[in-house]
């Protein structure tokens, strides 16, 4: 589903590569943590991905797209097959619950009948049945989160990336939103989860990619940072 080989990523006036020729292979319907410290070139690797940056060398193909022979008009096409999920929500103050779920098809060009008939039916999925009407203000950290997931899920893209989803949020919440992203991958969709939390990796016995300094360090396939545990 996401296969990168040998990519390497240098910002302008960088004084060390972001990314260092990097490799990696996630397939369908994979639950895969991507975990570092800060800085480490996680959130870089999203920007890839959904080619809001591109690398200086290496390729990127994902969902069968070989990035190389990408179209600039293939991008909004290829964003639609990502969902992404932020720290911060990312959420319109000024529209409801409903409204911010909806602009995500009202944009894909989806009619008023499909916004209707799958809204509902997103929300209910993330637990926010009842919360329509309300603004995200009138709402927990766990539960515009939930919105964002919803929003990110509502176009059933196959690939969901959740870039530090827990960073603003306690414990408990950020259990409850890890439980859904494990939900929504046991539905069918691949899961990537960007985190530092070494709690998160150590609660979910699923593969583990360590990023450090751009570099992938370990790769454990039932969680943990460390070959053997
Ligand atoms: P992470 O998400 O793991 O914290 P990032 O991918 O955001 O790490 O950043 C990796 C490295 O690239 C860091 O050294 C960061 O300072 C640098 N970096 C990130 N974005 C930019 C940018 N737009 N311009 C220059 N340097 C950047
Ligand atoms: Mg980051």
């Amino acid at each position: 589903m996401i296969i990168l080989d040998r990519v390497s990523k240098t910002y302008k006036r960088a004084f060390r590569p972001a990314l260092d020729n990097v490799s990696l292979h996630i397939a369908s319907r994979e639950f895969a943590i991507l975990v570092g410290p800060s800085g480490a070139g996680k959130s870089t690797l999203l920007k890839l991905l959904i080619r809001e940056e591109k690398p200086d060398s290496g390729k990127i193909i994902v969902g069968g797209i070989d990035y190389d022979l990408l179209d600039e008009r293939d991008i909004p096409l290829l964003r639609q097959k990502i969902g992404v999920v932020f720290q911060d929500f990312k959420l319109l103050p000024n529209r409801t619950v409903f409204e911010n779920v909806a602009l995500s098809l009202e944009i894909s060009g989806h009619t008023n009948k499909e916004i209707k008939k799958n809204v509902p039916v997103i929300l209910e999925l993330v637990g926010l049945h009842g919360k329509e009407k309300n603004f995200p203000d009138e709402l927990s950290g766990g539960e515009r989160q939930r919105v964002a997931i919803a929003r990110a899920m509502v176009r059933q893209p196959k690939i969901l990336i959740a870039d530090e989803p827990t960073g603003n949020l306690d414990v408990r919440n950020s259990m409850e939103i890890v439980k859904l992203l494990t939900k929504i991958n046991k539905f069918g969709t691949t899961v990537v989860l960007i985190t530092h939390s070494m709690d998160i990796v150590n609660r979910l016995n699923t593969r583990t990619i360590t990023i450090e300094d751009g570099r992938i360090t370990h790769d454990i396939k039932h969680g943990g940072v460390k070959d053997g545990k």
